[in-house]
């Protein structure tokens, strides 16, 4: 179906097709190339990590960095119920248990308090998931975790260029994950990144990297063949992709500027029916407008919200069926007490359409219509 306005729409911003008819021009294709490497040089630049490594997706590297934890059979790893499931697949890959927590209403992330009951003798580490941009309170959860030995991997798929205090959320822990999927702000259709803080993880990831050789090091002279070395796998995206991605990533900051313009339109035009108490907003404002959500009273109310919404050609989805109540979240998962939050945002929340060529008047419409749906003007 056709929707007069989508829930997403993929967009080119400027120069991506030109880089990728350079790429091809240049005769190579496969990655680790130039525009490979111009993207990892940027998001070090501006992110201040000690290294990034392109993948073909958020997942890709969220499993990339289970394999540089050294996850294995046992091993527990506390994260959000709240979220998508990559967050707790990459883990359960290498036969680790997912122990899921309850979010704090204000920011939908982890709650730092509920990490001390998760806690066992097998935890391994702790996984803020950076929901719409926001974040966990990070240094209660950077003490907590540097306390017991646990390594924080944080999952920022939708928070490229959000900060936290003075810096960049995927920069506080050991690793961060990033997604350029074609849903997220910074897009080249299915993408990601691993960004590596600590040094002494390099040298492991790039073995990761390239299924398990030594090639990087090869490349760098410092070795005179390179062969299988550890456990790897094809994590790397080609020079297509690439190239599409630098394009976006030149125009990251007016992307995302675009989108929080959206977004607090968004916000400012529903307050009347907030204040009427028909629906609630986020409690706190965007840092990067990657997406708008509001809360109705009940799951029937949404149902027909959405159903209401789709009759005049507009979609709005909702998320996030809650890991620890899927059928792989029982097999693999483990709950770590009851999940009061999770269980109740995830049965009222609304995403409304959000995307980069989206106008103010198109928000204005959708506000229109939910306004009708309620019988408010
Ligand atoms: C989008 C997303 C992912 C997965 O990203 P991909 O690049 O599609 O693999 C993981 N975690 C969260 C929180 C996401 O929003």
């Amino acid at each position: 179906m056709k929707y007069k306005i989508p829930f997403n729409r993929p967009f080119i911003v400027g120069r991506e097709l030109d880089y990728i008819t350079d790429a091809v021009a240049k005769g190579r294709l496969s990655g680790d190339g130039e525009y490979t490497h111009r993207c990892q040089e940027w998001l070090e630049a501006n992110l201040g990590c000690a290294k990034a490594l392109l993948t073909h997706s958020c997942t890709g590297a969220l499993e990339m960095a289970a394999l540089l934890c050294g996850i294995a059979p046992g091993d527990e790893v506390i994260m959000p119920s709240f979220t998508f499931v990559s967050t707790a697949n990459a883990f359960a890959l290498r036969g680790a248990v997912p122990v899921f927590v309850d979010i704090r209403p204000d920011t939908l992330c982890l709650d730092e308090s509920a990490l001390k009951t998760a806690l066992t003798s097998n935890t391994k580490a702790v996984v803020p998931v950076h929901y719409a941009g926001n974040a966990p309170d990070m240094e209660a959860l950077l003490t907590f975790a540097a306390t017991h030995d646990l390594r924080v991997i944080e999952d920022a798929a939708q928070a490229l260029l959000c900060s936290d205090q003075d810096r960049y959320l995927g920069t506080l822990g050991q690793l961060g994950a990033v997604s350029f999927h074609e849903t997220k702000n910074i897009i080249c259709g299915e993408g990601g990144a691993l960004l590596i803080n600590d040094p002494r993880m390099v040298e492991k990831a790039e073995i990761i990297w390239e299924k398990g050789t030594n090639r990087k090091k090869f490349f760098r002279g410092e070795v005179d063949k390179y062969t299988w070395v550890d456990l790897g796998s094809s994590f790397l995206p080609s020079e297509l992709t690439a190239a599409f991605l630098w394009a976006q990533l030149e125009a990251a900051q007016q992307i995302n500027t675009t989108r929080k313009q959206l977004w607090d339109r968004y916000r400012e035009k529903l307050q009347p029916l907030a204040q009427k108490g028909f629906i609630e907003l986020p409690r706190k404002s965007s840092p990067n407008g990657h997406l708008f959500y509001i809360l109705t009273n009940s799951l029937a109310a949404r149902t027909d919200l959405i159903n209401h919404l789709k009759g005049l050609g507009i979609l709005a989805v909702f998320h996030y069926m809650p890991l620890h109540q899927s059928p792989a979240g029982g097999k693999f998962g483990r709950v770590s007490g009851s999940l009061p939050v999770t269980e109740d945002i995830s049965s009222r929340l609304l995403r409304l359409p959000l995307y980069y060529e989206m106008s103010l008047r198109d928000v204005d419409q959708v506000v229109r219509q939910i306004e009708v749906f309620y019988g408010a003007c």
